[in-house]
């Protein structure tokens, strides 16, 4: 299959394929734009049916990091990693040993972290062969003491911080309390922001596939478990997707009622035309590159130091970035993902 005349193919630097048959590895690097720096971004392991829906899941992420970390005001470019297999039952030392010297091969073009499929274990083990690795370490948290490399916190707070930003833009409010928020997927970084908003006077609902995180979020936060299904249809102020992507679709926009979708998760949209809807229900969508930057910021203080009040800023500024999108969007008349793309290119092209 071609790369060049691929759909999801968008003038990307780079596209690496590589293998290593004594560990099975199978694996694609792409570099989308290093205008702003070295390419950053996880390196996601996943059983793909083949060698092209492995192909189009790495344009599609290192694009979607170019624009995530030009947004944030970050010096990096984006990049992504794919590897194919199932990460229950694929993994070895051997294989991140390999996937190690393949990011390495290409000199700090491209940094990896960890992505769904990966986590810290594997990034130490890619760290034996490569520097070119990010989240393998420990360092200082913001909140004190010392955590490891899991960004999760830090997208969790910069979540709450643009849940903030929305509540202002859209409801006219300065504080949560008392506000009505409905969490999609109550996991690592859906359970840290349930505890951001209980300690800011917000009344939590959540659901999740995992009993288990029903019931932390229930009885150390107070919050009231609903079903799968039930969380949509809430009469509540936000809705904050924290479990997977395309879960705003034509179905569940049925049913939502909430004035504000702010979470976590990535590609909320199951269609990028459904911002546009939003709009015209006067919904009001925080981009989800937008707000869900926490991580990346996190990631690449790691890389270039700084201590844990300068990180914490930076992730504050989620906040004034989305109310920039927030009020350009209103007063051009253009969904919040337009407005969001357009910040993006310009800051990925030098301007702003
Ligand atoms: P996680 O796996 O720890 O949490 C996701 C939770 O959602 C799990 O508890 C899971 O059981 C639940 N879930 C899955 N399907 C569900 C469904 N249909 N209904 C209800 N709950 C469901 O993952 P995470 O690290 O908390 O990430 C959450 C989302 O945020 C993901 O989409 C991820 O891509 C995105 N994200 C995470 C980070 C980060 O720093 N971890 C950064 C940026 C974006």
């Amino acid at each position: 299959m071609s790369v060049f005349s691929h759909i999801d193919f968008d003038h990307h630097e780079q596209v690496v394929y590589g293998h290593d048959q004594a560990s099975g590895l199978k694996a694609i690097i792409a570099i989308h734009n290093s205008n702003l720096g070295p390419a950053l971004g996880g390196c996601r392991m996943w059983p793909y049916a083949n060698d092209d829906e492995a192909l189009r899941d790495v344009l599609r992420l290192s694009r979607g990091m170019s624009y995530k970390s030009a947004l944030a005001r970050l010096p990096l470019g984006g990049g992504k990693a794919v590897i194919m297999g199932d990460p229950h039952t694929g993994k070895s030392t051997a294989l991140f040993q390999a996937m190690g010297d393949f990011v390495d091969s290409l000199g700090g073009r491209y940094i990896t972290a960890a992505d769904s499929g990966t986590g810290v274990a594997e990034m130490q083990i890619m760290a034996e062969r490569t520097r070119h690795v990010a989240g393998a370490g420990q360092r200082e948290g913001f909140e004190g003491g010392v955590r490891n490399g899991d960004p999760s916190p830090s997208t969790a707070y910069g979540v709450f911080i643009g849940i903030q930003a929305a509540v202002k833009h859209r409801l006219g409010r300065d504080d949560l309390r008392g506000l009505k928020v409905a969490i999609q997927g109550v996991g690592q970084v859906g359970f840290s922001l349930a505890r951001h908003l209980k300690e800011a006077g917000a009344e939590l609902w959540v659901t999740d596939i995992v009993p288990a995180n029903v019931r932390r979020a229930v009885e150390q936060l107070g919050a009231t478990a609903v079903t799968q299904q039930e969380i949509f249809a809430l009469e509540v102020d936000v809705f904050a997707p924290c479990a997977m992507g395309g879960i705003i679709n034509l179905q569940t926009l049925e049913v939502l009622r909430a004035p504000i979708i702010a979470g976590a998760a990535n590609n909320q949209l199951a269609d990028a035309s459904l911002a546009e809807t939003l709009r015209r229900n006067e919904c009001l969508y925080a981009p989800d590159y937008a707000i869900n930057a926490g991580g990346i910021i996190d990631v690449c203080y790691e890389r270039t130091g700084g201590s844990a009040a300068q990180l914490k800023a930076h992730i504050e500024g989620i906040g004034d970035t989305l109310q920039q999108i927030f009020q350009r969007a209103a007063a051009d008349g253009c969904s919040t993902t337009q407005i969001a793309d357009r910040l993006a290119l310009e800051r990925l092209n030098g301007g702003e």
